[in-house]
């Protein structure tokens, strides 16, 4: 339902946009796939994304000998479902962790500014009405704000945060974390971590030296490395993908600010180039707004 809203731009202005494409055509030709894909592209599918579609209901239509809006809609849609399914396994609606790693933990990763202490707030807050334990740890030391910031969501969820002052070392902090979190018996640990990107082998490095310190504590640490883009923020969230995929191994996508966005495509996009499924997507700024990506849900809501 929230989804449902939240995509209600896309869902009008790309099925509006459609309509245009082929209104008046009684075959899709050249005129109809350009229009598609410059559709497409506007929805932030990205242009890789969007050729390879384009290609797809191509070798369909010359085989099938289509028309109308409709027609165009559902082998479309299938087409997007499938691209999906290429990388985003099921149709999971709860928040599970693995049963046998435990503590389990997650490392977040993402630019400041996308939704990272939000989504790490709101999966903390998942986890705990699960009846799970949850520790975070502050190992953005680079800005007191993220510290500071990280702090109101442990409180407003009540689970523990260990963090040092601004500046301290982000590994000593995530060290520290597992730790406490192992010492506390928690079922899962979240941390934090820096998103600077204006020096790429820097923020390497301490990706690097953060994980490693982790596996001092817990050998297989970390069990998910979770990268956070801001789903309306279209060519930006690819580029980031791209910086934070080199800079360190991802795992896992959370797109956010999925709410307020006529561009709901770039999560199609970005499963597909980066072949990271999507795990979580925000859909507003409460602590209930996220949800478990589901991609039956997603394409129903993209495309209904
Ligand atoms: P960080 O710098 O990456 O840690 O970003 P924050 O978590 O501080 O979030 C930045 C802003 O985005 C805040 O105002 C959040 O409330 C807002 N925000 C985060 N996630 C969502 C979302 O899914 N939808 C909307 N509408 N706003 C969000």
């Amino acid at each position: 339902e929230t989804l449902d809203k939240g995509l209600e731009k896309s869902k009008s202005s790309f099925l509006s946009k459609l309509t245009k494409a082929v209104a008046g055509k009684s075959k899709v030709d050249d005129e109809v796939l350009d229009n598609l894909e410059e559709i497409l592209v506007s929805s932030d599918v990205g242009v890789d994304t969007t050729l390879k579609i384009i290609d797809r209901i191509e070798a369909r239509v010359a085989k099938d000998k289509y028309l109308g809006t409709e027609e165009l809609n559902k082998i479309l849609r299938e087409e997007i479902a499938g691209l999906l399914s290429e990388t985003n396994a099921g149709e999971e609606t709860e928040y599970t962790i693995p049963a046998d790693k435990k503590p389990y933990v997650l490392m977040v990763v993402g630019v400041n500014g996308v939704g990272k202490t939000t989504t790490i707030g709101k999966l903390a807050h998942q986890f705990n009405k699960q009846g799970l334990k949850v520790v975070l740890g502050a190992a953005d030391t680079f800005r007191a704000a993220a510290i500071d910031q990280l702090q109101v969501w442990a409180d407003r969820v009540g689970v523990p945060l260990v963090k040092q002052s601004m500046g301290s070392d982000p590994a000593s902090v995530a060290f520290d974390t597992l730790k406490s979190g192992v010492a506390q018996d928690a079922d899962v640990i979240i941390i934090d971590t820096a998103g600077r990107l204006h020096n790429k082998i820097n923020l390497m490095k301490e990706l690097t030296k953060v994980k490693m310190v982790m596996k001092k504590v817990i050998d297989d640490a970390p069990h998910d490395v979770l990268l956070v883009l801001d789903g309306s923020t279209g060519q930006n969230a690819f580029e980031q993908a791209k910086q934070f995929t080199a800079a360190t191994e991802v795992t896992t996508l959370a797109v956010t600010k999925l709410d307020g966005t006529a561009k709901g495509g770039v999560v199609i996009g970005i499963s597909d180039q980066f072949k990271i499924p999507v795990k979580y997507i925000g859909v507003g700024e409460g602590i209930e707004d996220l949800q478990v990506f589901n991609k039956y849900e997603f394409v129903d809501s993209f495309f209904s």
